[in-house]
């Protein structure tokens, strides 16, 4: 496994991979790997002649700066963790490589704003959080012309965003949505997960359980609002978290499902909350029939 720091390295490297005609796949993430990250690159590692991980903690896409700073770190243990996976190259820049203009527009920077899907639910929660996200994948991909790009369906609304920005404007990657992986107790695993007090991490599962809530209304033939209300009714029994949204959306387009509409196939259950000073997302895809 090889380490590049640089775009010029890591282009370098990879056109030789292109050269003995490998097919490339991409696994970008933001480190503190699990093995909800790992999940990932086995799926990478068996559909893929040559595996890429990236590691990047991206400050564009965070909307809070003690968000940023607090993010776990640990490139070495990460390393380990990507060799015994059998990744081929790690590609880990740091910010001033990925933006020599600087953070804080001091030049003025071209990005990626990918509407409609972007607008609801985390996109209104945290500001320019998805056109850090698209911005930053728009450029792993032009830096790792990857034949597939693996994403965790855990950040259900990412992958929306990163599968219309793809669509529209012609990336030839495709893009390969992996199911979530979750701790024994239903928690979703998450690298902030490790921010949790022992009390917040035995409550955490609270989360999971108010989706299975939901979908359960759902699959007993509930409107969609009553399926809503039987979520943060679960959620209500515990005082220690607080709800930003639990909604049921189009997967493809995270607008709202109407309540009326018949027949409407598959959608899923999203929901954030907070737990202390740490964000937790998590959903749920249910069939409709
Ligand atoms: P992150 O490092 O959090 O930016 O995540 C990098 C990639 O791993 C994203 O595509 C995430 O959706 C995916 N991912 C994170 N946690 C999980 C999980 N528990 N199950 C599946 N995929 C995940």
């Amino acid at each position: 496994m090889i380490l590049f720091r640089t775009i010029a390295e890591m282009r370098e490297h990879i056109a030789l991979a292109r050269g003995h005609r490998l097919t490339i796949g991409l696994v970008p993430t933001m480190g503190a790997l699990h093995e909800g990250h790992g999940a990932l690159m086995r799926r990478a590692r068996e559909e893929t002649g040559y595996v890429v991980v990236t590691i990047f903690v991206n400050p564009t896409q965070f909307n809070r700066p003690d968000d940023f700073e607090k993010y776990p770190r640990d490139l070495a243990t990460d390393l380990a963790f990507c060799e015994r996976l059998g990744v081929d190259a790690v590609f880990s820049p740091d910010a001033k490589e990925m933006y020599p203009a600087g953070l804080h527009q001091e030049t003025p920077v071209a990005s990626v704003e990918v509407a409609g899907v972007s607008s609801r639910l985390e996109g209104e929660f945290r500001p320019g959080h998805f056109r850090g996200v698209a911005t930053v994948v728009a450029k792993l991909f032009n830096i790792v012309p990857a034949d597939r790009a693996y994403f965790g369906e855990k950040d259900a609304q990412q992958l929306a965003v990163i599968q219309k920005m793809v669509t529209d404007l012609n990336f030839p990657v495709t893009i390969v949505p992996v199911p979530t992986v979750r701790e024994p107790d239903g928690l979703a695993m998450s690298s902030r997960n490790q921010r949790l007090t022992p009390d917040q991490r035995r409550i955490a599962p609270a989360l999971y359980k108010a989706l299975c809530e939901a979908a359960k209304s759902i699959r007993g033939g509930d409107d969609t609002a009553s399926a809503t209300r039987a979520g943060l009714r679960a959620l209500a029994a515990m005082p220690e978290i607080r709800v930003e949204y639990l909604e049921v959306v189009d997967p493809a387009t995270f607008q709202p499902i109407a309540q009326d509409d018949q027949n409407i196939g598959d959608v899923r259950i999203v929901a954030a909350v907070w737990l202390g000073d740490v964000r937790l997302i998590d959903n749920l895809p249910v069939s409709i029939r």
